[in-house]
């Protein structure tokens, strides 16, 4: 009986999805989980920013707005 093949050491990086900090773009950007920390472009308008390092929790964060009426 054959060994199972050793399942790859599981380095799990998740991809980050950023949005596309240029203004003009906002495109949704997956970026591997290994790029964090480092200078990524932006593939629509080649635009380089950098991928926060520190895991984000998914979360919408309002726009801190004042309310206005
Ligand atoms: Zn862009």
């Amino acid at each position: 009986m054959a060994r199972a093949t050793p399942t790859t050491p599981a380095v799990t990086v998740e991809n980050v999805m950023m949005i596309c900090p240029n203004l003009k773009c906002r495109k949704v950007l997956r970026v591997p989980g290994q790029f964090r920390g480092q200078h990524v472009r932006c593939h629509y308008c080649q635009t380089t920013f950098e991928v926060p390092a520190i895991k984000q929790p998914t979360k919408p964060t309002a726009p801190a707005q004042p309310p206005k009426k």
